[in-house]
Formats: C-alpha cells, structure tokens, sequence
C-alpha cells in the first residue's frame, strides 16, 4: 500500500502530529544552528548524544570515587558484570538470543577476531566473497586475514561490483558467484546494509546459497544495527559485528558488538582468539592455566569491560528498548518514503538517488549522486542547518533517522533543494 503524499509544510506538521515517536526526539541533544537545533541527517555516521548520558557517567565517576577497586562488586551497576547489561536489549535490536551478542571490542578489531574464528582456509576452500567498493577497513582487514594464511588477495578476494552503468548489486549477481566459487568458497562477508549506496542485502537468502556451497556467512553490520529490522539467529547467520555509534547514537570510538550463531557459540571447539573476560565466569579469578570459553558470544570478549566507553551504549539501548524496533522501522519506511517522495517532486533533479527504490532494500538512508554541483548543494544546506554527509567525489548521503528526525525536517531539505536546485 503506498501512502499519498503532499508537498506542503502543513501535511509535513500533520505526519509529525501523529507520529508516536515524536516524543523520543526529546531526549537527545541536538547541535545547534543560529539559536535552534539543526537538522541532523548524520545519525548513520554519528549519532545523537541521549540526555542522559552525562548523569549516568557522573554515577559511575561517583561509584569510582566511593569504592575503588570495589566498585566492581559494589557499584550499582557492579563493573565485572557490566557487560551483561547489554545483551537483552542487543537481542532484540539483531533478532538473536541474549547469550548470541555481546558488548565488546569495536568493530574492526570484531571483524578480526571473528574471521580467525571463521575464516580458517584449506588450499581447497580459502575464497571469501564481499562486495566491492566496501569499507576501507572491512577491505583492509580481509586482504590481511587472507595474507595471514599465506593465500594472494587477487587469488582469493571476489569482490562482487555493480553491473556497469549501474548503482547497486544485483543479488542475482553475488548468488551466481557463490555458485561458481562452489568448494573453493571458504566465506561470504558483506555489510548488511552498504555504507555508500545504502543497499539493504538479503542476509538470509545470502547465508542459504552460502551454506549451500559449505561456506560461512557473515556480516557487517555497521549501518544495518538499529536501522532495520534483523533475525540473525532465524536467518542462520554464522556471524556479525557492528559498532554503536552510528544508528546506535552510544558516541564516538563507542563500543562494537558481536554475534555469533549459537551452532557456534556453544561449540567449545569453535576456535577463538582468548583473553580472560571471555573464559567461563566462576573460574576466571582462580588464574590457572588453559582457557574454558564460556558459552556464546561473550567467549570473544578480550578484556574486562570498558565501563566508562559503555554507559552511553546503555543510555542508548534504554531508549531503543522503550520505541522497539518494530516501531521505529514502521516510521522509518514512512519517512523514508516521504523524503523520496519530496525529492522527486523537484525538477530537473541534478542528482540520481543511488540507493534502491524498493523500501525492501534499504534503511532510512538516501544516497544522491550528483552530476555537478554536488559539493555546492553540501555546503548551501550546511549554511542552512541542514548536516549532511559528503562523500567524495560526488555523493550526498542522507539518513532521516526515526529516533529523533521528523517529517518537517525532510520538508526542510526539500525547500532547501527547491530554491538551490
Ligand atoms: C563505520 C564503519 C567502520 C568503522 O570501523 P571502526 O572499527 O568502528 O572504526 C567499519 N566498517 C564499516 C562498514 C563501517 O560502516
């Protein structure tokens, strides 16, 4: 069913009138712009601070000072279980059990860690498939985990592009090179949703044609988290990690986030790289030799956990739990939708909106391709309040996030373009 829209500023208010989710912008604070808060179109690079979290930080700077060292028994919220704080919350966000994610690391030490668990290569089977054109730390991280077992990344990277004059990847495309790659496929890692296009990928379908061909699959998720709605566990995802500061909105450097399936997290064979947090609670503190993995993810936790760099994740995931995912995506497509539609009411439009038109294959994200001008338009909407994302050469990306942006915001690009455009 698709909605009738109206470009005009008092249909814009009326969307927001009943929206159920307004309320929840209230909560972050927003940077501000000649007196009032901007228009913030970053959530997908860094999200907004939660109000929240200078309280709580002052709460655990206050049990730091009391208790010291005790604070990791003693503090309300006691540090040597700090980490447990996170998983409920991370389940329903990624659609996996609590005992599937946890809390740790960040994201690319995550992709590292997980690929020596996953990507354990044979001179048969050491092919990986990702997309091209990922991110540069997801690219670097492959090339060096593929130099790692001695294998030649030409040899064994298949980077699955675009087809030629076009934007986005066809699945058709990356399922038939799975089928070529057959036994020589030893992985297929891509982003859940990619950074620059904001294509949405099938996980599940990508994870059966994997399995069919014996190999792992797993993703990143760094702007999938929080954006749409996942089931890891039902879609028999192998792995996945993702940082929490984008759509995530836990600040800067903010902790990363791992799942594994529980095929394999409740495998004590399955090999991972140990470090004292991710051995079995009760005997962690006796110091002895030989490394017991206690059950799920948590067994890839290094060290003990970063309280101070984790209390914006829990404010974060506190505001998470009170909309729900299956809300905050219901908005998402609708405001999605209503800034696309807006955008195409301009005329003569200088830019092609990259990211799929099917709400199926996609997050809150637009991504404008310029022919020219685009630097220009970036810099006009920025004097405007308007913060958007430039990505050279020639790309505006945009996200509309449901947690704290409204449909007046989108009516405002919308003007803005209309008189620059
Ligand atoms: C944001 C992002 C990163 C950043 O990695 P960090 O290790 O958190 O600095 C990596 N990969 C992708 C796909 C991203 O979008």
């Amino acid at each position: 069913m698709t909605e009738v829209f109206e470009a005009t500023a008092e249909f814009a208010r009326s969307l927001d009138q009943t929206d159920t989710l307004y309320p929840f912008r209230e909560r972050f604070l927003f940077p501000q712009h000649e007196g009032r808060d901007a228009r913030y179109f970053c959530g997908n690079s860094l999200g907004l601070q939660p109000k929240s979290v200078s309280y709580l930080m002052q709460k655990e700077l206050d049990d730091w000072a009391s208790f010291g060292v005790e604070g990791h028994t003693q503090a309300r919220n006691p540090w040597l279980f700090y980490h447990h704080l996170f998983s409920e919350s991370l389940g329903r966000i990624v659609g996996a059990e609590a005992h599937e994610v946890v809390a740790a690391n960040t994201l690319t030490v995550n992709l590292h860690l997980l690929m020596l668990s996953f990507y354990r290569p044979s001179k048969k089977r050491y092919k990986i498939i990702m997309e091209a054109g990922a991110f540069p730390s997801d690219q670097y991280a492959m090339e060096t985990q593929v130099k790692l077992w001695g294998f030649k990344p030409e040899d064994a990277i298949i980077e699955v592009a675009p087809r030629e004059g076009e934007h986005t990847i066809r699945e058709e495309d990356i399922l038939a090179q799975i089928e070529a790659a057959g036994s020589s496929l030893s992985l297929l890692l891509f982003g859940g949703v990619n950074y620059y296009s904001g294509q949405l990928f099938d996980m599940k379908r990508l994870s059966e044609a994997a399995h069919r061909v014996g190999a792992y699959a797993g993703f990143d998720l760094a702007h999938a988290v929080g954006n749409v709605p996942l089931q890891l566990h039902d879609w028999n995802v192998d792995f996945a990690c993702w940082c929490s500061y984008k759509y995530l909105n836990s600040g800067p450097g903010g902790v990363g986030g791992i799942f594994v399936h529980s095929h394999h997290g409740d495998n004590p064979r399955t090999f991972r790289l140990a470090g004292w947090w991710g051995n079995e609670e009760d005997t962690r503190f006796q110091m002895k030799k030989g490394f017991y993995p206690q059950r799920g993810a948590a067994s890839w936790q290094m060290s003990n956990a970063p309280v101070f760099n984790m209390v914006a994740h829990r404010a974060a995931l506190d505001i998470y739990d009170k909309a729900g995912m299956t809300e905050l995506c219901k908005k998402s497509l609708r405001l999605t939708a209503y800034f696309e539609y807006l955008l195409l009411q301009l005329k003569e439009l200088p830019f092609t909106i990259i990211t799929p038109r099917n709400s199926n294959q996609r997050g809150c994200q637009l991504s404008l391709l310029f022919q020219e001008r685009g630097r220009e338009v970036f810099e006009a909407l920025s004097a405007k309040g308007i913060i958007a994302d430039w990505r050279e050469p020639d790309v505006i990306r945009m996200a509309p996030v449901p947690l704290y942006n409204t449909f007046e915001d989108v009516f405002a690009v919308y003007e803005a373009m209309k008189e620059l455009c």
